[in-house]
Order: structure tokens, then C-alpha cells, then sequence
């Protein structure tokens, strides 16, 4: 991976844009596949727009961020990829810029819209909350439990799981090992694991090694941000994490690397969130625009030391001056925004016109 996209404009306040995952799946998805995406995308910013005159920008993220929770084509609430024990375990980050206030919950499980808890810890003292207290937050707040694994995520699990089993065999009853964590099934599932970033970096940077999940299944992690009508930035980010992971592990997403709002940029990323985090994302476009660069020599700076590091990921950012801006390392990521005039905009690989 040598290079990058990158588009920056002017657009009229107020501002909703999202994202919907960067990843190198053009070959592994339909173009019918990328544009339908696209739609719920854009139907995601058009909702967010929606809530914005009568709830404001918390309101506008939380909408479009909803929208894309429970759209099982995206890696967030329903449709959250199953980690190595075959439990789905979410996270996700709001930040208000005016109140420079990030709250996050980081793995709860069984929760279908965690952006509902961060909105709701915005308001707390103690903003951000590891898996086992904001279980207890949503109880709290009188939230049920969801199972939000799909049958097409149970069935990648499983056979991810069963194609590595312990020595190469196959698990005999993988479907009894989901949900619970058994030794064999634990350990089949790393050794089907995805040792990243090292094994993706270098000159073979498209040749996933076979063990990984295709690309197609490794985006989907779901963002936006917001401009409001008062000039105020809003960012939220939520993920099922990168799939078949170590149960516990952190994501980028819940962090600042990955969500970020100031009173000058709000920004969310996608992509591998271990390469987020070493490069601090959030911090360095964020510290760039405070410190005065306009949005494009920000995210070229930036994504010049994204591909530097042969690190893979995207991320979409909105000023206080009215600029939208958005960077990809990946072969693609999907994106879609609306203006306040009602226009609307994609990223090029989901817009029906152009591929
Ligand atoms: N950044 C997310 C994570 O690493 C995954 C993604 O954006 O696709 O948890």
C-alpha cells in the first residue's frame, strides 16, 4: 500500500457525514453489493440530518449512528463481528466539541446500541466505562439485552473455527463451543487469528495471508460526525471490534485516537485500531487543525505517516470552518454525507455513477 485518498470541500452548515468502514474489499464485494451499502449510508446522514433541528447535534450522531447499529451489513450493534470465543463484545465513543467530552463504553456485550450508552455517560462523572460496569448502565437505564450475532457472523465464526481446528482438524461440534469459552474452540480460533499489523506490511501488503478473514468481512465498523446549527462539533464512533479477537481486547474506537471532537475538528476512524492507536490519529489531525492547517494539509501530513507506517485505515473529519474532509489508506471505505441545502455526497466506490 503506497498511497491514499483524499477529498476536502467547503459544504454549508449544518453537517452530518459517516462512514460505514475502510477496508480492501473491492474484489470480495459486488458493485451492486458496495452501492446498497452506499444507500444505507446515506440513508444513515439523511436521518442524522433529520434529528438535527429538533434534537441538535447529539441527537443527529445518535440517529444516523442508530440507524447503522441496526443494519446488520455493519460491524456495529446487530451484525458486530464474533470475537475468539464466539461472543460479540461492542464498544463505542461520543464526543461533544463544545464541552471537549468524551464518554465510551469499551466491550459490553449484548448491547445493540452502545453509542445510547456513551450519549447517556456524556452527563456522568465517570465517562467511560469498561465492559462489566456499562452491563450495569444498562441495566440501569432499563436497556434488555440483545444477541446481535447474525447467522452469516455464527457461520464465519464457526468456520474460521472448524477450517483451524488443533493440528489442522477440524472442531467436531464447533456450534457447541459458541458462547462459551472452551479451551479447544479458544484455541483453534487463534491459530485462525489475525497476527496484524506485521503480517499485512511490506511489498506482499495485498496478499492476506489465508488465515485472515477476507477483506470483504473486515470493514463495517460504523462512524459519524456532526456539524450543528450553533457551530458545534460532534463525533461517535462503534464497533464490534476486528473480528476474532482476544475477548478483552481495546479497540480504537471507544478512544480518542478514534473518536475525537474539539471546538475546531470532529473525526472518526476505521481500520485496524491497533495502527490507530500506535499513530494517535485522533490526536494528530486533531492537534494539526487546532494548531491552524486547514483540513487538507492536516489529513495529507497525517496520511503521509499513515502509509509510512503501512498502516491501513480511514477516517472522516468535518471543521468548525465548514470543510469535510476524508482520508483512506485502504483500497476503500465506504462513506456518504448531506448538506444543509440536501445535498448529498459519497465516497466514489458506492456511488452508482462511478466505481
Ligand atoms: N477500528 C476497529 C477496531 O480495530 C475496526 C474497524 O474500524 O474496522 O476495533
Amino acid at each position: 500500500m503506497n498511497d491514499f485518498e483524499l477529498l476536502v470541500m467547503r459544504v454549508p452548515s449544518p453537517v452530518v457525514m459517516v462512514h460505514g468502514g475502510a477496508g480492501s474489499y473491492l474484489k470480495t464485494t459486488t458493485r451492486a453489493q458496495r452501492i446498497a451499502r452506499g444507500d444505507a449510508l446515506e440513508r444513515a446522514a439523511r436521518r442524522g440530518m433529520a434529528a438535527m433541528i429538533p434534537h441538535g447535534g447529539r441527537g443527529a450522531i445518535l440517529e444516523a449512528a442508530g440507524e447503522l447499529e441496526t443494519d446488520p451489513r455493519f460491524n456495529a450493534g446487530r451484525g458486530a463481528r464474533l470475537q475468539r470465543d464466539g461472543r460479540c463484545r461492542l464498544s463505542a465513543a461520543m464526543m461533544d466539541g463544545r464541552r471537549h467530552r468524551l464518554s465510551a463504553v469499551y466491550n459490553v456485550a449484548d448491547c445493540l446500541h452502545p453509542t445510547q450508552l456513551a450519549a447517556a455517560l456524556q452527563d456522568r462523572g465517570d465517562r467511560n466505562l469498561d465492559s462489566e460496569a456499562a452491563r450495569t448502565l444498562m441495566r440501569d437505564l432499563g436497556i434488555a439485552p440483545t444477541d446481535v450475532r447474525t447467522p452469516a457472523n455464527i457461520a464465519r465464526w464457526r468456520a474460521l473455527v472448524s477450517a483451524q481446528g488443533p493440528g489442522g482438524r477440524p472442531i467436531a461440534d464447533p456450534e457447541s463451543a459458541i458462547g462459551d469459552a472452551d479451551d479447544t474452540a479458544l484455541l483453534a480460533a487463534h491459530r485462525a487469528g489475525a497476527p496484524i499489523p506485521d503480517d499485512l506490511a511490506g511489498p506482499a501488503a495485498d496478499a492476506y495471508p489465508a488465515t485472515l478473514p477476507p477483506e470483504d468481512r473486515r470493514h463495517g465498523t460504523v462512524g459519524v460526525v456532526a456539524l450543528d446549527t450553533d457551530g458545534g462539533l460532534w463525533a461517535a464512533t462503534s464497533t464490534g471490534g476486528r473480528g476474532h479477537e482476544t475477548p478483552g481486547r481495546i479497540s480504537d474506537s471507544p478512544t480518542p485516537a478514534g473518536t475525537y471532537a474539539c471546538e475546531a475538528v470532529a473525526l472518526s476512524a476505521t481500520g485496524f485500531g491497533e495502527q490507530i492507536l500506535d499513530l494517535n490519529l485522533g490526536g494528530r489531525i486533531a492537534t494539526r487543525v487546532l494548531d491552524g492547517m486547514g483540513l487538507e494539509a492536516a489529513l495529507r501530513r497525517t496520511f503521509e505517516e499513515v502509509v509510512r507506517h503501512r498502516a491501513l485505515l480511514g477516517v472522516i473529519a468535518l471543521t468548525a470552518e465548514g470543510e469535510l474532509g476524508y482520508a483512506y489508506s485502504t483500497e476503500a471505505c465506504g462513506i456518504a454525507w448531506i448538506d444543509a441545502t440536501g445535498r448529498v455526497g459519497r465516497d466514489r466506490h458506492s456511488r452508482a455513477e462511478d466505481d
